[in-house]
């Protein structure tokens, strides 16, 4: 008799953003007329930039004639699209070569599917607060997994030690909900770690495009022995807007081996069995962002969204209320002030200032007490929701 897969009973309710939009409801439902300031949302409020829209129409283009119509592309990914991910890591001194950079469809796809190069028994450190997702994506296999908490009192960027035992871990920095970014020290303690212990790093560097301090490590592959221990994970969704769009990439070192087995040679064997590539249009468009002009426009785009940040921090540093991230990442992790929870805060900022947050609890439980703003949103609601949210606690 089939059996289906009876981890899925494991998976919790993923209640977090349905709660929320349940309670942004009620409240316009019992408000007719009110406006809500949205500092919730991960998805980015800007369209895509000119350089990116040109090589889609010129590639829409290519398709309407046979000397120049693409049909299946290389499982892994374009020639021209792998180039300009390694041209870029090379900008930063990370040599690589193109068959160790993978297209893909977005980084949830693959924080999910790159489980399939490990077996069921490996276990997996997740360090909380998390992107929900590496914990789903691990129940459903039926996967073992360690939580890490993590707390203000190490910055939310725990670090390693050597009682800690697990086979795969991830990590995402700059991090999503806290906004924290590991440093270059700190990361090669994980890299030694992993090292040492045969474990392999899920580096997501989804938020990389967000760094501003240059010591900052934008790359697991900055980091010395990283070549022997991990994968990193990237994504355009943030950098570059592609959410709707779908683009990402996965590099994966050829040095990298387990018992004998090269996690390069097992992902392109992945990738040629189970999908038949990115669109020639979208890679055409990716690859765009990579160039002199790509990135010019990017950064434009990024800086609105810094500006968000700013304005943001500048009230939390006028409220003295705690806060992390902002600087380096989209997202500010911040401690609810007068101890409430974070779902009473929640509560709380939309009644009496029409702002909506995330709630901490939502990524870990040791996200209670936390929140975190999103920096995607337009500027003219983030300048409002900052205002209110001076107003109402300089009146307490
Ligand atoms: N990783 C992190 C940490 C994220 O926050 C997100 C999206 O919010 C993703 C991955 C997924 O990105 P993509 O749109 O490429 O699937």
């Amino acid at each position: 008799m089939l059996k289906p897969n009876t981890n899925y009973k494991n998976l919790k309710d993923s209640y977090l953003f349905f709660r929320i939009s349940q309670k942004v409801n009620n409240y316009l439902e019992s408000h007719k007329g009110d406006k809500v300031y949205r500092l919730g949302i991960g998805d980015v409020s800007l369209p895509l930039c000119d350089e990116v829209i040109k090589a889609l129409h010129e590639a829409v283009d290519d398709q309407a004639n046979k000397a120049t119509f693409h049909g299946y592309m290389p499982e892994c990914g374009a020639d021209f699209f792998k180039k300009a991910v390694a041209g870029y890591y090379d900008q930063r001194g990370i040599k690589l070569s193109e068959d160790e950079v993978f297209v893909s469809s977005g980084a949830s796809d693959e924080l999910g599917d790159i489980l399939d190069l490990f077996d069921k028994s490996d276990s997996v450190l997740v360090i909380e607060p998390a992107y929900p997702a590496y914990v789903d994506a691990n129940i459903m296999v039926g996967r073992q997994i360690i939580h890490l908490s993590s707390g203000k009192e190490n910055g939310f960027l725990p670090l390693p030690d050597d009682n800690q035992k697990a086979d795969l871990i991830y990590i995402c920095s700059p991090n999503n909900p806290t906004g924290a970014v590991y440093d270059k020290k700190s990361l090669k303690m994980w890299v030694d770690w992993a090292n040492k212990n045969k474990a392999v790093i899920l580096f997501d560097a989804a938020y990389e495009a967000f760094i501003e301090d240059e010591a900052l490590p934008h790359s697991i592959f900055e980091i010395e022995g990283a070549r022997t221990c991990a994968i990193e994970i990237c994504s355009l969704s943030k950098t570059a807007g592609f959410t709707g769009t779908r683009c990402g990439y996965t590099v994966i070192p050829k040095e990298l081996e387990r018992e004998g087995m090269n996690f390069n040679n097992m992902w392109v064997r992945n990738r040629t069995t189970k999908t038949n590539g990115v669109s020639y249009i979208l890679q055409k468009g990716a690859a765009a962002v990579f160039t002199e002009k790509g990135q010019e426009q990017i950064k434009k785009n990024i800086q609105v969204y810094k500006q968000n940040a700013k304005c943001l921090m500048q009230a939390l540093d006028k409220l003295g209320i705690w806060y992390c991230g902002g600087k380096n990442a989209p997202y500010i992790w911040l401690k609810c002030p007068d101890n409430m929870s974070s779902w009473e805060f929640f509560d709380y900022l939309l009644e009496k200032a029409q702002i909506v947050g995330t709630p901490g609890e939502g990524f870990g439980s040791c996200g209670e007490g936390y929140f975190r703003f999103s920096t995607f949103g337009s500027v003219e609601d983030t300048e409002e929701a900052a205002k209110r949210l001076v107003e109402l606690f300089s009146k307490k």
